[in-house]
């Protein structure tokens, strides 16, 4: 169930978040009069940050997804339910087990019960993967972008488009008429062919569609 794409797509917040808050960090520096941006991809514009980073951000989250999440959330499946019996048996760092294991806390994906030893006095953490709510949020998250997607496609095949041949701005018949059909550079707003675009969120919906089926499949065995 791990493995399914969904749920890749679902742990990397994890990990987007941490870029998030340093990206805001650096275009606050970058930009300290302008408003700061929400959200990675936002960021990932309004920085302008060249090719190499946007791919090295991408590798690391997937990285720490299959390399440091995935591990941990098995090694609870498995029964092991002490961070440090966790860090013991996955190789993995024990402040970063106990990292992420509160993360998974914040989004309600792992539990845990808190127990005093009586001999030692000492509170010890027992851990518990949260697999219904993962489930729900999976299917969830999967909606929300299937309704985006359709409500896009809707946009597409519904509408005329008009582009500036600079790239500047895009825009919809009425819009475009509105402007007397010229961009604000002073160029004329061409039709666009947007059946690529059609295409390519028709086959977006299609794999959205079908990985959703196999998580399912995964989840009723
Ligand atoms: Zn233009």
């Amino acid at each position: 169930m791990l493995n399914n794409p969904l749920v890749k797509k679902l742990l990397s917040k994890i990990v987007e978040k941490e870029h998030e808050e340093i990206l805001k960090k650096r275009f606050k520096e970058t930009y300290p009069d302008e408003e700061t941006p929400d959200g990675i991809d936002n960021l990932i514009r309004a920085l302008e940050l060249p090719p190499e980073e946007i791919q090295f951000i991408a590798n690391d989250i997937k990285k720490t997804v299959e390399e440091t999440i995935i591990p941990i959330i098995n090694s609870l499946i498995n029964g092991t339910d002490t961070d440090e019996e966790i860090a013991k048996e996955t190789g993995i760092k024990l402040n970063v087990v106990r990292k992420i294991l509160y993360k998974l806390y914040d989004l309600k994906i792992a539990n845990y019960k808190r127990s005093k030893d009586p001999e030692t006095q000492w509170f010890t953490y027992s851990w518990k993967f949260e697999k219904e709510e993962l489930i729900k949020q999976v299917r969830d998250e999967c909606e929300k972008d299937l309704n985006t997607l359709n409500q896009e496609l809707d946009k597409e095949e519904n509408n005329m488009f008009f582009v500036c041949p600079y790239g500047h701005i895009r825009c919809t018949f009425d819009e475009a008429s509105d402007e007397e059909f010229l961009c604000e550079c002073g160029e004329e707003l061409e039709f666009q062919d947007n059946s690529e675009i059609i295409e390519h969120i028709k086959s977006a919906i299609k794999e959205t569609e079908s990985d959703l089926n196999s998580f399912t499949e995964t989840v009723e065995q």
